[in-house]
């Protein structure tokens, strides 16, 4: 029996593994796919304090990883299938394990939104469901479409920006829903073009994205835009990954929790994205990780 089990090991279930650890607790972290989580699949990582510039976020993963481990937390690669969270021992089951625990963390995030357009699961990986950190070398000096306004997307609008030919940002608000920083380089690039108050509504093509469909939301005034070879980044928005979490009361499918990071459950917490919050950052989900394993040792 461990006395914290984390799931998941973004930013707030390895900061939750470094303070579980240090405080002399048998600590194990399940992960379904990588250390870093969300933040790993990123171009850059801004605005977190003592980041090495220019820090990408492949190379914030590795330094999350390499802390975790060297803290000495357990780190197992399974995907958590179910949870039995409200007895004393805190039941969690993966694709090849049940491990029990004193307590449980559960961080383990946000899934990426899809758009649900037509053309867009035929097409997926094939020119739209793009990651700039992993893709964006393919479409040096071609033709490049980013979905979303917020501060994440145009992150990505960015980066691309200094490898594509053009950017067009697609965003069905009247004004982009991000930070004075990002916006003010969005009108000092010179190949980024904000299309405002518009949906991307349609994707086709054969076997790769060769046409996309604009719609004005305000006239309701569709375009096809003819563009072989071009790729798109979907950045629009995301839902709490908390489907296993049925025993526990959600707000809008985030978990309510106190300032201890409690949830309803004796001996359960959360951290970071998947929690009721205003801000989701790295910055918080690492507090948010902080705070749940300090009082999850206190607690066995
Ligand atoms: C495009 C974009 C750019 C961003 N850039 C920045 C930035 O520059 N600076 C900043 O501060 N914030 C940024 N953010 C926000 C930041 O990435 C998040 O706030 C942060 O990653 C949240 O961390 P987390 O640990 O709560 O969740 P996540 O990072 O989502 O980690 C959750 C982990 O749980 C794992 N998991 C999920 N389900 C299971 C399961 N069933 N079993 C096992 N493991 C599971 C996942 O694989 C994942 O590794 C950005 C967000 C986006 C979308």
């Amino acid at each position: 029996m461990y006395d914290i089990i984390i799931i998941g090991a973004g930013p707030a279930g390895v900061s939750a593994a470094i303070y579980g650890v240090s405080r002399g607790k048998s600590t194990l972290m399940i992960e379904k796919e990588k250390v870093g989580g969300l933040i790993g699949r990123v171009s850059t990582v801004t605005h977190y304090s003592a980041l090495v510039e220019p820090e990408t976020g492949e190379s914030f993963a590795a330094r999350l990883k390499s802390q975790a481990e060297r803290a000495g937390a357990k780190i197992v690669y399974e995907t958590v299938t179910g949870v039995s969270l409200s007895g004393d021992v805190k039941m969690v089951t993966t694709d090849r394990n049940t491990y029990q625990g004193k307590t449980v963390i559960l961080a383990n995030g946000t899934v990426s939104r899809k758009l649900g357009i037509p053309g867009e699961t035929e097409l997926w990986g094939r020119g739209i469901g793009m990651n700039a950190a992993r893709d964006g070398q393919k479409y040096a000096g071609k033709q490049v479409y980013v979905v979303g306004g917020a501060d994440g997307a145009i992150k990505e609008a960015l980066y691309l920006a200094g490898l594509a030919e053009k950017v067009t940002v697609i965003h069905f608000e009247d004004q982009l829903g991000t930070i004075a920083e990002f916006k003010n380089r969005v009108e000092a690039s010179e190949n980024i073009q904000v299309r405002l108050h518009t949906r991307l509504t349609a994707v086709s093509g054969d076997g790769q994205v060769e046409r996309l469909e604009l719609t004005d939301v305000k006239t309701g005034k569709t375009e096809v835009v003819e563009d072989p070879g071009c790729g798109i980044f979907v950045y629009a928005g995301s839902t709490p990954a908390t489907e296993l979490y049925g025993e526990l009361e959600l707000k809008d499918g985030y978990i309510p929790v106190n300032e201890r990071q409690e949830t309803a459950l004796p001996g359960v917490y959360a951290a970071g994205d998947i929690c009721v919050k205003q801000v989701r950052q790295v910055a918080t989900a690492v507090a948010d990780g902080a705070i749940a394993a300090i009082h999850a040792a206190a607690a066995c």
